[in-house]
């Protein structure tokens, strides 16, 4: 499977990630349970993430995953959200974790291959690879 098409099923997982958050599936767990964490995050970089190409921030920041973290931190604090996850505990979270959702589809709309076409963000790792 050449790059593009990694970071394509990347997308797609998150997108299933989120609708399966925003249902009570499964809990959000940051960078542990993202498949595109699993590509691109290393140490509080996520250089090559078409996330970050978005946003041009690390970890998510300028995504509705502020108000998400933020939510929880500021109403669900007691459930010790670092370690067991970030579910739907509230109205209010179950909206927040669709937004997240809306956004993964927004960028699947404005094509994930044109998002991530520049050879510069692909990891060393996959340069390294012949860059397919
Ligand atoms: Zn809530």
């Amino acid at each position: 499977m050449n790059f593009t098409w990694k970071v394509r099923l990347a997308v797609g997982e998150s997108l299933v990630k989120w609708l399966k958050v925003s249902r009570g599936i499964i809990v959000d767990k940051g960078t542990e349970n993202c498949p595109l964490c699993k590509l691109f995050y290393n140490e509080g970089d996520c250089k090559g993430c078409p996330i970050k190409k978005i946003t041009g921030k690390d970890l998510c920041y300028g995504t509705p995953y502020d108000a998400w973290i933020n939510h929880h931190n500021n109403n669900h604090r007691n459930l010790d959200s670092d370690t067991d996850g970030r579910g739907i505990e509230c109205p209010e979270c179950k909206e927040l974790a669709r937004d997240q959702f809306y956004f993964i589809l927004d960028m699947i709309e404005m094509g994930v291959e044109d998002i991530i076409s520049d050879e510069g963000n692909k990891p060393q790792a996959m340069l390294a690879d012949g860059g397919k």
